[in-house]
């Protein structure tokens, strides 16, 4: 399943609650604070529904994942400081790869802990023709093994990285929709 996709659908709704958070008009220390608050939210909810469908389909879904990384506070001050450097459409760019990559660690720390458990996801990533080397070596490859670097992306370039569990592949996915419900989308 493509999490991905489903997590960016998100990103309209978060980008107006940044809009409101980030008014000029109020102090810089607190709008930063305030980002702040809203990235660990938003970030530990998407990450915390995309590690649980995973874990889910792994046949995990006793475990948790550790939770996001600690880049959300560089990236309210960089959203934060946009308002004075006149910034706007680059942070928009770096509000959604930051997004991005809590869901690819969502689906790396779900196939980690899997493979713990002697369960065998794979991951496959498909790659468009002009997405840059790096991506290219992976093109059109399923992983059962995979390294950390097959869940990363470069350059912003627009494949899709798709983990799959025992669910997936017997056609079983029904819990997808139903666990997307609780982040109100
Ligand atoms: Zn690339």
């Amino acid at each position: 399943m493509n999490y991905e996709a489903l997590g960016l659908t998100i990103k309209d709704d978060l980008k107006e609650a940044i809009a409101l958070i980030n008014n000029p008009e109020i102090d810089p220390d607190v709008r930063q604070m305030n980002l702040e608050v809203l990235f660990r939210e938003t970030g530990g909810q998407v990450y915390r529904v995309v590690y649980a469908m995973n874990a889910w389909d792994m046949d995990i879904d006793f475990t948790e994942g550790e939770g996001i990384n600690d880049f959300y506070y560089g990236l309210a001050k960089n959203v934060s400081d946009s308002i004075s450097t006149g910034g706007r459409s680059n942070v928009d760019a770096q509000v959604d790869e930051w997004l991005s990559n809590q869901i690819l660690k969502a689906m790396w720390d779900a196939f980690t802990t899997a493979k713990e458990h002697g369960k065998y996801p794979t991951v496959t990533r498909n790659e468009p023709s002009d997405c840059c080397d790096f991506c290219a070596q992976f093109r059109n490859m399923t992983f059962v093994d995979p390294s950390p670097e097959v869940f990363k992306r470069h350059d912003r370039c627009k494949g899709t990285i798709t983990t799959s569990g025992y669910k997936t592949r017997n056609g079983l996915y029904v819990g997808a929709r139903k666990a997307w419900v609780y982040m109100g989308n």
